[in-house]
């Protein structure tokens, strides 16, 4: 039998940090705050890394849903935060589109640049505006994740399309934690996943 389904879903620690943080955070440091606060404590509970996403109403800071890296657990590459947020974000609605009229404009907070699977993913989803700390690749220095081959255009491609983005949120406290996740891989406490042969099956 072929497998019929897949399924990703988010712990209950990501519950009760939500709950505590409040459903409505109306700043885009609030907004960042909870997003790396959620990240820290993602690759320190084990089910993948450094990081999370949250979507919220853009002019309420209204939360929709949260996302953490979910690929470790799930077994499943694509599982990242941003998808895992947007996904949970369109149960929510009942739908494939945020961006239906008459619905709240949305945006989506990522602790960092989208990779090249959640830019695509965050340009098919229907948010009006994208917040992270930088687009630099400083993350990737300090952690050794790969994100893919992302265009220097790529912040202009999210707004031909119509989705506003908005960067130097929360940069120090990102940083931080992609520190934090590096001295915990060195310690030997978690996978760095993303190199090809360290899966389950390598
Ligand atoms: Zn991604």
């Amino acid at each position: 039998m072929i497998a019929t389904e897949f399924r990703v879903d988010i712990p209950l620690w990501v519950v009760s940090e939500v709950e505590a943080a409040g459903r409505v955070l109306p700043t885009l440091e609030q907004r960042m705050a909870l997003v790396n606060r959620l990240a820290d404590r993602n690759f320190r509970e084990g089910g993948g890394g450094p990081f999370a996403a949250i979507v919220v109403e853009q002019a309420t800071g209204r939360l929709i849903s949260a996302g953490v890296n979910r690929v470790l657990a799930s077994h499943l590459s694509v599982s990242h935060a941003e998808v895992v947020a947007l996904s949970l974000a369109q149960c929510t609605r009942g739908t494939w589109d945020l961006g239906a009229s008459g619905a709240p404009r949305t945006e989506l907070v990522v602790n960092w640049r989208p990779c090249l699977q959640c830019c695509g993913a965050a340009l098919w989803a229907g948010v009006s505006h994208l917040v992270i700390p930088d687009d630099s690749d400083q993350m990737e220095g300090i952690t050794g994740f790969d994100e893919g081959p992302v265009g220097e255009e790529w912040i202009s491609q999210f707004e031909a399309r119509g989705i506003s983005v908005t960067k130097g949120i929360g940069v120090s406290e990102a940083i931080q934690v992609f520190q934090n996740y590096a001295e915990h891989v060195a310690k030997g406490c978690a996978v760095l996943y993303n190199a090809r042969g360290t899966g389950t099956n390598a």
